[in-house]
C-alpha cells in the first residue's frame, strides 16, 4: 500500500477549511417539539433561539418574534434533543500492524460522528494520543468541524501492555509516575486496562489520579472481584460483562487455581475462566454491590453493541455487503475482517459461553440500572472492533440498551444528560434549556416513542454552527471520496 501519498493528500483534505453551508450567526428553530430529557416530557410548538453557541430563549411560537437576521429552521413536526455523546470510542492503529500508524484513517472516522448527530466523544486511549490531542484542540477552536473530544491519551496497563501506546506499570511508584505522565500530556481522565493487577498498583493509580483531579475508568482486572475494584475507588467500569458480581470466596479460590495451573499444560483458558465464573454468580451480593456503586456513583458504560458484534454476530452476519463500507478506509475495514484482523469469530464451546456471558451482562446492566448505578452510552467503536462503525454505532447502542430493558428515555439520558454529568458540565450542557450550550439534534420522529428514531437526523447544531442534512451528507461524501482514493492506491 502506498501510504505516503494518500496520507498527505488525505490530511490536507481533512483539515483544510471546508465550505459546508454552515451558519455561525443567530439561529431560530421554529415551532418544534422540545424533548426534555430531565423530566421525560415533550413540549410542543416551541421556538428555540440560539446566539453565539448558546440557547438564549425558548417560548411558545406565537409568543416570540424571530429576529430578522436569524437563520430560520422549520421545526414543525420535528423533535429537538440534546446532542448525543458516544462515551466509549477509540482512535488507534491496529494491533495486527502496530508499526503502521493509522492517523489519516482515524481522522476520517472522526468525521462520521457529526452526520449521525454525535456531537461529543469520550476517547478511551490508544497509540495516536498526539493526533487526538491535536484534533481535540482544532475542534475546540472551531478550526475543524467534528465532535468535541475528551481523551484518556495513553492507557495504563500491565507489562507487557495489550495495546501499542499504553504505559505498562508493575509497581505503585511506576503507577503514580504513569498517572503524572498522562496528566502532563493533557489527558482528560485515566483509562486502566489491567487484565491482572495487584490492589496496591490499582490503588496507587486511583490515589494519584484523584490527587490530579482525574477520574479513573476502565476494565475490571480479571484477578480482582468487582467488590475490590469498587472499594479501591475506581470511578467507572467499562463493559457490562465486567460488572457481574461473584461470591468472593469462590472467585478467590478460582484465582489461586489459575495461578497454580499457569505455565502448565493445564493452564486455564479465558473461556474456562468465564465458564466457571458463570457458576459463581451471587444475586444477593450483586444487589449489595450495585447499591454501593449507586451510592458511590461508580459509572458504568455497558457497551452492549461491541460485545454482541464480536462475540455473536461475527462469523454469522455478512458485513461485506454493508452499505457503509464506502465510508471506511481499507486499513480500518481490514482490521475488522476476521481473515486479516485481530478478532476471529468465536467457535463451538467458546461461542456458547460468550453468548451466555452477553446474556448475563445485559441482565446485570438492567439490575444495576434499577439499583441506581449511573450509566453512559458508549460503543467501543474504532479500529480492531469489528464492524462497530463510528456514528451509527451509537444508535445501535441505544437500541440495544432498550432491548435489554431500559426505556427509550433512559437510554437517551445515558447519551445526553448523563454524559454531561460525567464530565461535570450538567449546569451548562446536556439538555435543551435556556442558557445551555446549543449542541442540538433535530429529529424527524419522536425518540421517546421508539429509540430507533434517533437515527432520523434532520440537522445538527454544534459549536455554534448549524448543519443541514445537506451539509451532513456533504461531510459523508467527502469521507467516501477519501476512502475510495485510499482503496484505489492499494
Ligand atoms: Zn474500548
Amino acid at each position: 500500500m502506498k501510504r505516503g501519498l494518500v496520507g498527505s493528500l488525505g490530511l490536507a483534505l481533512c483539515f483544510a477549511a471546508r465550505a459546508f453551508a454552515q451558519t455561525a450567526g443567530p439561529i431560530a428553530i421554529v415551532d418544534v417539539n422540545v424533548v426534555d430529557v430531565s423530566k421525560g416530557e415533550i413540549r410542543g410548538h416551541q421556538t428555540v433561539l440560539i446566539a453565539e453557541g448558546r440557547i438564549t430563549r425558548i417560548e411558545y411560537s406565537d409568543a416570540i418574534r424571530v429576529p430578522a437576521q436569524a437563520v430560520r429552521i422549520e421545526g414543525e413536526g420535528r423533535y429537538l434533543i440534546p446532542g448525543l455523546w458516544d462515551m466509549h470510542v477509540h482512535f488507534r492503529s491496529s494491533q495486527a500492524r502496530p508499526d503502521v500508524p493509522l492517523v489519516e484513517e482515524n481522522a476520517a472516522l472522526l468525521d462520521l460522528f457529526l452526520p449521525n448527530g454525535v456531537v461529543g466523544v469520550r476517547e478511551m486511549g490508544g497509540d495516536l494520543a498526539d493526533s487526538v490531542f491535536r484534533w481535540r484542540e482544532q475542534i475546540r477552536s472551531g478550526g475543524h468541524f467534528g465532535p468535541r473530544i475528551l481523551t484518556a491519551g495513553r492507557k495504563i496497563d500491565q507489562i507487557p501492555p495489550a495495546w501499542p501506546g499504553s504505559l505498562g506499570v508493575e509497581t505503585p511508584e511506576a503507577a503514580r509516575e504513569a498517572v503524572r505522565q498522562v496528566k502532563q500530556s493533557g489527558a482528560d481522565f485515566v483509562k486502566v486496562y489491567f487484565a491482572n493487577v495487584t490492589p496496591e498498583v490499582l490503588g496507587a493509580v486511583v490515589a494519584e489520579a484523584h490527587k490530579e483531579r482525574l477520574k479513573v475508568v476502565g476494565h475490571r482486572a480479571y484477578n480482582l472481584p468487582i467488590q475490590t475494584v469498587v472499594e479501591l475507588g475506581q470511578d467507572g467500569i467499562e463493559h457490562a460483562y465486567y460488572m457481574l458480581a461473584f461470591q468472593r470466596d469462590g472467585y478467590e479460590a478460582l484465582n489461586r487455581e489459575i495461578a497454580a495451573r499457569r505455565q502448565t499444560p493445564l493452564a486455564v483458558s479465558l473461556a474456562e475462566r468465564w465458564g466457571r465464573m458463570l457458576y459463581m454468580e451471587d444475586p444477593k451480593e450483586e444487589e449489595r454491590v450495585y447499591r454501593v456503586m449507586a451510592q458511590k456513583q461508580v459509572w458504568v458504560t455497558p457497551t452492549l453493541t461491541a460485545t454482541l458484534r464480536v462475540w455473536q454476530e461475527l462469523g454469522e452476519r455478512d458485513f461485506e455487503s454493508d452499505d457503509r463500507k464506502r465510508y471506511v478506509y481499507p486499513a480500518v475495514w481490514e482490521s475488522w475482517d476476521p481473515k486479516l484482523g485481530r478478532r476471529k469469530p468465536p467457535s463451538g464451546e467458546v461461542r456458547k459461553i460468550l453468548t451466555e456471558v452477553n446474556k448475563r451482562a445485559q441482565r446485570a446492566m438492567l439490575a444495576a440500572f434499577k439499583a441506581g448505578v449511573p450509566m453512559l452510552a458508549g460503543t467501543d467503536c474504532g479500529v480492531d472492533n469489528s464492524y462497530v462503525i463510528p456514528g451509527w454505532s451509537l444508535h445501535e447502542e441505544l437500541e440495544n440498551l432498550v432491548k435489554a430493558g431500559v426505556t427509550p428515555l433512559d437510554a437517551l439520558r445515558m447519551a445526553t444528560i448523563n454524559a454531561a454529568r460525567w464530565r461535570g458540565a450538567e449546569s451548562t450542557e446536556g439538555t435543551v434549556e435556556v442558557g445551555k450550550v446549543a449542541d442540538l439534534v433535530l429529529l424527524r420522529s419522536n425518540p421517546l416513542e421508539a429509540i430507533s428514531h434517533t437515527r432520523e437526523v434532520e440537522s445538527v447544531v454544534a459549536g455554534g454552527k448549524y448543519y443541514s442534512r445537506y451539509d451532513l451528507d456533504a461531510m459523508l461524501s467527502e469521507v467516501e471520496r477519501g476512502a475510495a482514493a485510499a482503496r484505489s492506491q492499494q
